[in-house]
């Protein structure tokens, strides 16, 4: 997109948004009504025609040249290359290095992708680095420019086809208006454009090896659609499709093929949670040649203060994550009662009713074999034997050290507790094993019997 007119000079020193009121998003969507919504009768007037025009008609010359125009294979990889090379004006410069300065480039470098940037024809580095700011911002909200809730299409491309129907909210590009770089590319971005995205894509394969309408169709005209849905995913599919490992409040998500069509930006959960963070990818073997360039331009020299956020801040992220999900399968199984929720009963009410059913004092707890006698790996004997009877040392040892799997399944049969029988706090035969590291919420853990799923055993205090 060719940038829109910017607002005056006079105030770009200023940070933008140094004087916005504490409440300002609040504040924002109360007073400030949207323009009524996109319809029928006023899609004349509110599309954005020149992006329209930009948006629709280069893939319409791009697949008619391509019908008419023979692909040689000099063409092929020089499209390939100029792809990447205007991609990356877009990934490592506008994006990594100028919306959230997450290294320092020298100023041959900074040309460099301001001129690679400019022939992906996304406007200029300081009007992209607004809205994207601002969707960093106010990510999901409706001061988003490319709100993800507003549907795939909307993020992907409707927001620049149709005139926004709020304002993006308010984001500083203040630091950017100050570098001359930055400067001369807003003030020479109308020919730039031309140039670096047509004229060049066109010279280079006619003097080269003499295949001018071939690099105008493929290097130029359908390699710029190309990188222009490339990076338009970011906003649409990196905001739909795969994980969230590292924070799942909002919608970006990690995938692998996000990346692969974005020159290594799908990795965009990690990028909203560690957006100062020079890589998308941390895995060495995750696909990230944006970061693998700047990180080739700092061993060349010509970048630096790479910035990586602390591992241990990354890690507690994915923690979260995980505890999350294992919380999940945690409530999805059934546990053993809770002495609290088992009748107390006496001594000599136990040997009573173990007169009647299979009744069996382990550990305080008497528990119910009815329907297990004859599954006893053991033997029905052995369990018989101590109907009515404390088998606490004959389970754990005595006869036999019972595997975890026994102890976890002997809990599920509990019934009742026995009358002072219980022993003064919580060990192991009491606990079983199953239950010893658990995942409670926080507001759980300040009594250790809140929940049936909150113990106190000074082991699982996790949530
Ligand atoms: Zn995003
Ligand atoms: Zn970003």
């Amino acid at each position: 997109m060719p940038a829109p007119k910017q607002k005056s000079k006079v105030n770009d020193d200023i940070p933008s948004d140094l004087n916005i009121p504490d409440n300002y998003v609040q504040h924002t969507l109360t007073t400030q009504k949207p323009l009524p919504p996109f319809n029928w009768a006023n899609w004349r007037d509110d599309l954005n025609w020149l992006n329209v025009v930009i948006l629709c008609v280069t893939p319409v010359i791009g697949l008619i040249g391509a019908l008419f125009t023979k692909l040689r294979w000099e063409t092929f990889l020089f499209s390939i290359f100029y792809y990447f090379f205007t991609g990356l004006g877009i990934t490592a410069g506008y994006h990594r290095l100028w919306a959230h300065r997450s290294y320092n480039a020298s100023i041959p470098m900074q040309y460099f992708l301001a001129i690679a940037g400019a022939g992906a024809v996304e406007g200029s580095i300081k009007w992209w680095c607004r809205g994207h700011r601002a969707h960093h911002r106010y990510t999901d909200t409706e001061l988003d420019p490319y709100n993800a809730h507003k549907g795939f299409f909307y993020s992907h491309i409707g927001w620049m086809l149709m005139k926004p129907r709020r304002k993006p909210g308010v984001a500083d590009v203040s630091d950017l208006s100050k570098n001359p770089v930055i400067r001369w590319q807003h003030r020479h971005y109308l020919p730039m454009i031309l140039i670096v995205s047509f004229i060049i894509p066109t010279l280079i394969p006619w003097l080269f090896w003499n295949d001018a309408r071939g690099g105008y169709v493929y290097a130029g005209v359908l390699r710029l659609c190309f990188v222009h849905h490339s990076t338009f995913c970011v906003n649409s599919l990196a905001h739909w499709l795969g994980e969230t490992p590292f924070d799942d409040k909002h919608t970006p998500r990690d995938h692998f093929a996000t990346a692969l069509v974005t020159i290594g930006e799908g990795y965009h959960n990690f990028h909203h949670q560690f957006p100062m963070d020079y890589r998308n990818a941390i895995r060495w073997y995750q696909y990230d040649p944006t970061k693998w360039f700047i990180w080739v331009c700092q061993q060349l020299g010509l970048a630096s203060h790479l910035k990586v956020f602390p591992e241990n801040e990354v890690r507690k992220g994915q923690l979260t994550m995980e505890l999350k999900k294992l919380k999940e399968t945690q409530e999805r199984l059934a546990w053993p009662s809770d002495s609290n929720d088992l009748p107390v009963i006496s001594w000599e009410s136990y040997q009573e009713q173990a007169l009647k059913r299979p009744l069996i004092l382990i550990s305080g707890f008497i528990h119910d074999a009815t329907n297990f006698i004859d599954e006893h790996p053991g033997g029905p004997h052995l369990l018989i034997k101590m109907i009515g009877k404390d088998a606490t040392t004959a389970f754990f040892g005595g006869v036999y050290d019972h595997s975890n799997a026994a102890h976890n399944l002997l809990a599920m049969k509990r019934v009742g507790v026995l009358h002072g029988g219980m022993r003064q706090g919580l060990d192991d035969k009491v606990v079983p094993p199953s239950q010893r590291l658990k995942i409670a919420r926080y507001n759980e853990l300040s009594s250790p019997y809140a929940s049936s799923t909150a113990y106190s055993d000074g082991e699982g205090m996790l949530g």
